[in-house]
């Protein structure tokens, strides 16, 4: 029997880079996963393929749009050859998995094929897709088995015309109406790469603003700019029914008076969270507790019940993100080799990608306001940068909230072109618990989108904005 010093089950971006960490430090390490390539749903099925998309859309929308605008004419008409699009998406996801199998070699980690299943704390059982299964023993185990798609009760989701993200991520055809349930993250993100290739597009929302975790102001501002793209929406609409007639999708809904709203589309992207997954884990064989939403139940240190296994990403609690995943692999594996690491998960950003991208990090005013910190705003908006202009990328702004005493950055948000790699200067500036007044002094290079965070921190100094 092999014998291992860490099991790792699971190849998302929590079990991979768990792996690679832990054979950075000298450990033994096997990773097991149940699909043929490597990846997770990141990879495969989930943040490459569809930001993949949302490029390859992008593109399109600027052909039809805005390159008239930018003195570009294209003789002929401009068409989607979807099946060429979603065939590219699919070779960026390939070379992307094919990487992860090079770092796996590259590190001397051995990687496993089949369903990872615990037989006891210390043996972890691996059933192969012939039939086979090979159990291995590891010292230690990090479960890394992420999430899978949710729904709600009554909806059948039929993978043709009732959807997941991972259908949408493979479509045939682009949509005549697709209707999405649930403005989240995956209902805008998708929802915008099938408006821009020619589909209607109604988003159908529980509560009364999209993407309500975020800053109140970006779910207004996000709104704004979308419905000026045409996207429509139905907020704090309960869905009740989904039915599907031949190639139709009725979805029928209360609206918040209670009155019944019908919308037919030929697609309907179910879009309404994603559920921890740990089917076939066996968990309760290493006494491995899971809680009553199917999280794995986790401490500080990210240890489960069990002594000696580990959970991280999606299945344990807080934020679905793979950035997230990362840091609590890295966490892991420097744990067992006797450092002391930690996490700052205020500090996590949370990025949307449509256009304009919508980015956050630390408290939101919402989450200020609730426990009572007095603080102050600094906001600019996007479209008096040069940058902008010369784009033509003019809507959004930076919003930046510091403690009204001490000046000290607590909340970054922002909405606008490229602001998902703009976060990361907000994430810098709070690990370094900046003041407003410190980002205000740095020189950011003219002209760039990043001169949006100086002028927000300026604005929040002393209500100093220059070019306003
Ligand atoms: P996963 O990536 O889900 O990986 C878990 C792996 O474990 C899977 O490969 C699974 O097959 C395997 N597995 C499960 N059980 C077993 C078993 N018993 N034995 C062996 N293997 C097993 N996040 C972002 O940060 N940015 C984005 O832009 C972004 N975009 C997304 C877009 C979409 C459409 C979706 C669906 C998700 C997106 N996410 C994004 C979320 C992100 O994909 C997840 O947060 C991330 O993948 C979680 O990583 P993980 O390692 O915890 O789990
Ligand atoms: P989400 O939690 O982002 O959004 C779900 C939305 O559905 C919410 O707005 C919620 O209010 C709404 N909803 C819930 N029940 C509903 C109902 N009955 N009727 C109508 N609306 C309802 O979930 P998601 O968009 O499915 O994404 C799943 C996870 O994947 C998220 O946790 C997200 O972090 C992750 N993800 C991240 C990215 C990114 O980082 N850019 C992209 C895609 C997915």
């Amino acid at each position: 029997m092999s014998q291992y010093d860490v099991a790792v089950i699971g190849s998302g971006p929590g079990g991979y880079v768990a792996a690679i960490r832990c054979a950075q430090l000298g450990m033994k390490t096997a990773i097991i996963e149940k699909y043929s390539t490597l990846g997770g749903t990141c990879l495969n099925v989930g943040c490459i393929p569809s930001k993949a998309l949302l490029d390859s859309s992008h593109h399109y929308e600027d052909a039809i749009k805005h390159f008239d605008a930018h003195g570009i004419e294209i003789p002929g008409e401009v068409k989607v050859n979807l099946e060429k699009m979603i065939a590219r998406k699919q070779a960026v996801v390939d070379q992307t998995t094919k990487g992860i199998e090079f770092l796996m070699d590259k590190n001397k980690i051995d990687v496993f094929q089949g369903i990872g299943s615990f037989e006891d704390a210390t043996h972890v059982k691996i059933s192969k897709n012939d039939g086979s299964t090979e159990v291995i023993e590891a010292k230690n185990s990090i479960i890394a088995t992420g999430s899978k798609p949710s729904t709600l009760p009554f909806i059948k989701i039929d993978k043709e015309r009732i959807i997941t993200s991972t259908e949408a991520l493979k479509l045939k055809e682009v949509p005549k109406h697709l209707v999405v349930i649930g403005g989240g993250v995956i209902g805008l993100e998708l929802g915008q790469v099938y408006k821009r290739l020619g589909a209607e597009v109604t988003v159908v929302e529980y509560m009364d603003r999209i993407i309500p975790t975020m800053d109140a102001s970006l779910s207004k501002e996000l709104t704004k700019v979308m419905k000026k793209q045409k996207v429509k929406f139905n907020l704090s609409h309960k869905v009740k029914s989904v039915e599907r007639v031949g190639d139709e999708v009725i979805v029928k809904a209360d609206d918040k008076k209670g009155q019944e709203v019908e919308i037919k589309g030929d697609y309907c992207l179910v879009s309404v969270g994603r559920r921890p997954y740990t089917d076939g884990l066996n968990a309760e064989a290493a006494g491995v507790k899971i809680d009553g939403r199917g999280k794995i139940e986790v401490d500080e240190h990210l240890r489960t019940s069990a002594a000696n296994i580990y959970a991280i990403g999606d299945v344990i609690r807080g934020a679905m993100l793979a950035h997230k995943a990362e840091e609590e692999g890295v966490l892991v594996a420097e744990q067992l080799a006797g450092q002391q690491p930690h996490i700052d998960y205020n500090l996590i950003p949370g990025v949307v990608y449509t256009w304009p991208e919508v980015a956050s990090v630390g408290k939101t005013e919402e989450e200020l306001k609730e426990a009572g910190i007095a603080y102050k705003t600094g906001q600019f908006p996007m479209r008096a940068l040069g940058r902008s202009r010369a784009s033509m990328d003019l809507d959004g702004f930076v919003k930046i909230l510091a403690d009204k005493e001490t000046d000290e950055v607590l909340g970054v948000h922002m909405i606008g072109a490229r602001c998902a790699d703009l976060i990361a200067e907000a994430v810098t500036a709070m690990e370094f618990r900046a003041s407003a007044e410190d980002i205000s002094r740095m020189s950011h290079a003219h002209p760039t989108f990043a001169e949006a965070v100086k002028e927000a921190a300026l604005a929040a100094t002393d209500d100093r904005a220059l070019h306003v």
